[in-house]
């Protein structure tokens, strides 16, 4: 199987052979056409796999070809180091498109809060988030979340284990209620089974 296979956008197959990515990871191969299709996803999968390729690719397929309208997708992380990865990784892939995005985390060096206000002010089509400091920045105002069409939770066993359960349902909380939800974890505990019955309807499931 090549990439050519899931009918994507050429701008974003030609960012794919910029990577060097030659065939889909099994992942990739499972995610890609649910996640194009427009359905909830529930994937069970480890880092290393090439997860974030396989919601990423699939979304910026559907920006590419949406009017640019304010935040459409909103992916939330446990950790700064996976948001600031996960920013990298869709700088790299976008490279032929005009897509914005930006990591918005708390703690250590990186770039400050008034530069993230700054730049979330200015629009933004995809937010990385860290769910505290996107909780602190949703305070302060300027966020408008009524135009988003995808969430992706990412690494969520590591987001309940950190005890982002209540920030998460909150996040959501501020968000259209139709959208398309996709779920990463590497492990599927009840509590994550419990937390998707809320914000997912009717989701595939894939394991790898
Ligand atoms: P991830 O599981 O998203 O952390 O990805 C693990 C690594 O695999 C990253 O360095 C990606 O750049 C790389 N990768 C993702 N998809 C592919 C692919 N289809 N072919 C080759 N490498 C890939």
């Amino acid at each position: 199987m090549t990439f050519d296979d899931f009918k994507l956008d050429y701008d974003v197959l030609d960012g794919i052979e910029a990577m060097g990515y030659r065939n889909p990871t099994p992942i990739q191969q499972q995610a890609i056409p649910i996640i194009m299709d427009g359905k909830d996803l529930i994937a069970c999968a480890q880092t290393g796999t090439g997860k974030t390729a396989a919601f990423v690719l699939p979304l910026l397929d559907k920006i590419v070809n949406m009017p640019a309208e304010g935040i459409n997708t909103l992916i939330l992380v446990p950790t700064r180091e996976l948001a600031i990865q996960i920013d990298q990784q869709i700088e790299a892939m976008s490279y032929y498109i005009d897509v914005k995005s930006i990591a918005v985390y708390g703690g250590g060096s990186g770039i400050s809060w008034t530069q993230q206000k700054q730049a979330l002010s200015t629009g933004t089509d995809i937010i990385i988030a860290t769910p505290g400091r996107l909780i602190a920045q949703m305070q302060m105002g300027g966020l408008d979340f009524s135009k988003l069409k995808h969430l992706v939770l990412d690494e969520a066993d590591r987001m309940l284990d950190m005890g982002f359960y209540d920030d998460l349902l909150r996040i959501v909380s501020a968000l259209p209620v139709k959208r398309q939800t996709l779920c990463f974890s590497a492990t599927m505990p009840p509590k994550i089974r419990a937390l998707t019955a809320k914000l997912m309807v009717d989701p595939e499931q894939i394991s790898i």
